[in-house]
This record gives C-alpha cells, structure tokens and sequence, in this order.
C-alpha cells in the first residue's frame, strides 16, 4: 500500500450539475483516493430554495408547486441516469418529502424563520451527497458512505450564518471519521451545513461548503485539502478586466485569504484560516482539467514577489485630514473607535502625518460614521 495521505476532497456546485458531471467528479475522487468528500448542493438548487421560501409565503400554492417539482424531477433524473439502488431512491423520496412538508409549513405559517430556512436549504447539500454516494461506490472497492456531517460539524445557533466550534468539531471526526484517516473506508458528506448542541440543523452561510471542507481536514488533521471547481485557480488578477491574467501556481495562506476577501470568487475566505491552522496544503484544481496543475496554497513563502492584483468595485473610500494629528497620539484610536461603534469593518488603511484614509466595503452607516468623524 502506497503510504496514506488523507485527502478531503469538495466538490462545488458546477462540479455536481448532472449525473455526467457528479460522475466526472466521483472519477476524480476515486483517482484521489480521497477519504472524505464534501459536496455542495447540485448546481442552482441552494437558490432554488431559497427561492422557494419566499414564494411559499405566498397566497398562490401552485409558485411553490413549481419549485419543488422542478427540484424532485432534477434530482430522480440523476439518481435515474446513475442507476441508482432502490435503497437508494427511496431514502431520496424521503428527503423530497421533507422538502415538501417544509414548504407546506412555511405556506400555512406565511414565515420562514432563519432556523427553517436553514434546514430548507440543508436539503441541497443533504440531497446531492447521496447522488455523489451511488456514484463513488461504483467507481471504488472501499466501503463508501454517505455521512451526515450534522454528526460532526458542530455550530453555535446563530442560523444563517453559524459559528463552527473548532474543539467540539476535532473531537467529533475523531469519534466518527477515523476510518476515513486509516484509509479503509470513503465518506461522502455534505458541505454547508452544520448542526447545534441540539442537533438543530444550521448553515454556515452562502459559498460555505468550501468552509465545511476545511474545517473537516482540520478536525481530522489530514494532508491535503483539494477543493474542486470549474476554473483553473487562483488567477493573477481578475480575468474579465484583464485577458492577461493567467493560474497563480503557488500562494501562501495569508494570501489567498487576502485574495478570497478582496476579489477572487473561487475560494471562500473562511476556509483558509482551518487549513492555515492546521497547516494543511489548499489545492484548487479545476474539475474539467483534473491534470493542470491549478493553484497550492501553503505557508511557503520563499517567493519574495508579487502574486496577484486583486481588484474590487463599489467600495467607499475615506479621507481623514485634520492639523490636529500633527505630533498627537491617540488619534487613530478614536477614528477606529467611530468605525467600531457602527460594526464598520475597515478593509485598507493608509496614514502619513496629518491624513488618514481608509477604505470600507459595507457603507450602510456610513452616514452616522461621518457625522461622529
Ligand atoms: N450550496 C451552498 C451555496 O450555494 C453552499 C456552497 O455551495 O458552498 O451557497
Ligand atoms: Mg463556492
């Protein structure tokens, strides 16, 4: 046996699409001989429900109908061209069932409170990861398993948007996962989507799979994190305002998580601080090119050279200029303080002696900040 490497392998939403692409990615994870995968919802369908929500507050039943028939049909016709189990197809139904009574409820409630909207939306993630499931096991010997990350991924109950708790989180995979670490055994899970102390169902937010995934590489303290999706990595800078962009071969951690906040789309900017922690390698591959070599992100930073220019519309920028910084301390602390009142993230800050500017992104209170400056 070649010497174990834990791999966990994501899979976003365009890598999910239909049986021909789930299958492609499966292929991928075989080759991989990755021990987890984690998976988004297939692609469209976390908007769907979402969508949803909104439509079944309303009077007309036949709008949320739509929805939901265009979701189940989707989802038979993949486990149908996978050529799914009976088993299979029936642990499907159910899911579809609760999608269904989900939806009736908020229609006869006409609300959907952030805890149902989570566990709506979990059903995207919860529904493609059986897809992925019946698609590996052909593909492998190794028993492989679908398995319901609400078992590992702990959260607070902020729903919506849920803090993971990193300790409880390690101590879980521990328990359940081992048998991926000593390489006998695949888990199939679902990105995402976490769960309370309670086992109230949450979400980590939108684009939160690539979150999930590194969370778990971390708790399981494996290798390499492989996250796949359908563009070649990181790019030098944004490719639709500069052609001569091209795939950052390597990057450290800080930055890509300064790339992922200030532009690139591919990668959430969560998902580099559990890796980072846990100093396990990123690499972004793109599912349609498996052999490119895409991008690694580690902490080597031997390159002492620019990586990347990132660029980013509609931000604010602020001008700070007053006689009284000249020779003073504590001015900039009471600039920040302002900022901090309004919970105004500041983003990028540049200061000489008498001026200081600073640019935000979320300009909602930018109102109250000038009036307090
Ligand atoms: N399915 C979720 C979303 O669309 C999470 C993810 O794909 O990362 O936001
Ligand atoms: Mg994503």
């Amino acid at each position: 046996m070649d010497s174990l490497k834990v791999i966990v392998s994501k899979f976003g939403g365009s890598s999910m699409k239909n049986a021909e692409a789930i299958t492609r990615s499966a292929q991928i994870a075989a080759d991989h001989k990755s021990s987890i995968v984690v998976v988004s919802a297939t692609y469209g369908t976390t908007n769907q429900l979402i969508q949803l929500a909104e439509v079944a507050k309303q009077d007309d039943w036949s709008l949320s109908e739509r929805i939901i028939e265009s979701i189940k049909e989707n989802h038979r016709q993949i486990a149908s061209d996978l050529k799914a189990e009976e088993a299979d197809l029936e642990a499907l139904e159910t899911l579809l069932g609760e999608l269904e009574t989900l939806a009736k409820g908020i229609h006869l409630l006409k609300d959907a409170p952030a805890k149902v909207m989570d566990r709506l939306q979990s059903l995207g993630e919860r529904l493609s990861s059986p897809l992925m499931t019946v698609a590996l096991r052909s593909l492998q010997d190794k028993p492989t398993e679908n398995f319901d990350v609400r078992q590992v991924l702990r959260t607070d109950d902020q729903f919506g948007k849920a803090v993971p708790q990193i300790e409880e989180i390690s101590n879980l995979c521990q328990n359940h996962l081992l048998a991926a670490k000593y390489g006998n055994q695949t888990f199939v899970t679902q990105g995402f989507v976490g769960a309370t102390a309670d086992g109230e169902t949450t979400t980590l937010g939108r684009g939160g799979s690539d979150y999930s995934a590194a969370l778990l590489a971390e708790g399981l303290g494996a290798d390499l994190l492989e996250i796949w999706t359908d563009v070649a990595g990181i790019a030098t800078t944004d490719p639709r305002l500069c052609p001569a962009a091209r795939p950052i071969g390597e990057i450290t951690f800080q930055e890509a998580a300064e790339l992922a906040v200030f532009g690139a789309k591919i990668l959430h900017p969560s998902c580099v601080l559990p890796a980072q922690r846990g100093l396990i390698p990123i690499r972004l591959k793109n599912t349609m090119d498996p052999s490119a070599g895409g991008t690694l992100i580690s902490s080597d930073d031997s390159k002492a050279e620019i990586t990347a220019i990132a660029a980013k519309d509609g931000i604010t920028a602020i001008k700070v200029k007053s006689g009284r910084m000249l020779m003073a301390y504590g001015f900039l602390k009471k600039i920040f303080e302002i900022f901090e009142r309004y919970e105004t993230s500041i983003d990028m800050i540049t200061t000489s002696e008498v001026a200081v500017s600073l640019t935000i992104d979320d300009a909602s209170r930018l109102p109250d900040i000038l009036e307090d400056l």
